[in-house]
């Protein structure tokens, strides 16, 4: 069994050796958790091959302004539908990478009739590369002659949705099958991330203090109890254990992230100061005056 890539292999899959795209399989399954957020494989694919005879490329990845994508066909038909000389042999049919600008949402490639032939693999998923191994002994091979481009390039969603379509390719969402579900392809939306954390943040912040309030006036002995606003945490009204929350580092940390965030968004005004009632009453917190 051939293991080793040959040198056309290699230089196909130079752009694909990344640490952001290569990632370790076995029988198709992550050998790390987490994969799908922060992983970096910094591994060769010789070395992740000899290991476990197989390792997988993560598909919508970026590779400079472009995405990688690719298409998986696992239909008998695979090979003369594609119509291309350049492509994986994998266990049951191929593979063909690309580069498209615009992301796809994955999803399922179906037939004249609708019934599945493959899949789109985007974000979020990846194929077994190159020199894998399949459990059945197959070994995914590149196949095309040398001088052939390595990877299909678009520009637009289009191009691609054309390239499927002048092979009798169409596309159903994602577990769909079947004429009815036949859409055109779509783009991945990236969240705004910006805006949602900054929501989130509030509420989680609210979240929190309502929990805690609803646990301090639950407490028999309430009337003792302090809450620190900035840290979202309550101990007795005792000055040693008020002194040691403030010094502490957990709340000097807050205190300093809670000044810097002029938007932060409270109905409260926090303000440290002794009480006049109670030596030991500590106000964390005010009301913001109504005007
Ligand atoms: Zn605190």
């Amino acid at each position: 069994m051939q293991q080793k890539l040959t040198k056309t292999e290699t230089k196909y899959l130079r752009t694909l050796a990344k640490k952001h795209i290569l990632l370790p399989t076995k029988n198709k399954k992550p050998l790390v958790s987490g994969w799908n957020k922060y992983y970096a494989e910094y591994r060769s694919i010789e070395k992740l091959l000899e290991l476990n005879q197989e390792y997988s490329l993560r598909t919508g990845t970026s590779i400079g302004d472009y995405f990688f994508v690719a298409i998986d066909l696992d239909d008998l038909w695979a090979k003369e539908r594609i119509k291309d000389r350049r492509y994986i042999e994998t266990n049951k049919g191929i593979h063909r990478y690309l580069l498209i600008k615009e992301l796809p949402k994955s999803c399922w490639l179906v037939n004249q009739k609708g019934d599945s032939i493959g899949e789109l693999h985007s974000k979020g998923r990846f194929v077994v590369g190159i020199g894998s191994i399949h459990e059945k002994g197959t070994r995914y091979t590149l196949k095309g002659r040398i001088n052939q481009k390595w990877c299909l390039k678009f520009e637009k969603l289009i191009e691609l949705q054309d390239f499927l379509k002048e092979r009798n390719i169409k596309t159903t969402p994602w577990g769909k099958k079947g004429l009815e579900n036949v859409r055109d392809l779509e783009i991945y939306e990236t969240k705004p991330k910006k805006v949602e954390s900054k929501i989130s943040e509030k509420q989680k912040y609210y979240q929190k203090k309502e929990k805690l309030e609803k646990r301090v006036n639950g407490n028999p002995r309430r009337e003792n109890l302090n809450i620190c606003y900035i840290c979202l945490v309550y101990f007795p009204k005792e000055p040693e254990i008020i002194k040691s929350h403030l010094a502490g580092k957990k709340h000097q940390k807050n205190w300093k992230i809670y000044q810097g965030k002029k938007e932060f968004n409270t109905p409260y005004k926090i303000v440290y100061s002794v009480s006049s009632k109670s030596k030991n009453d500590i106000c964390f917190l005010l009301k913001k005056d109504k005007k």
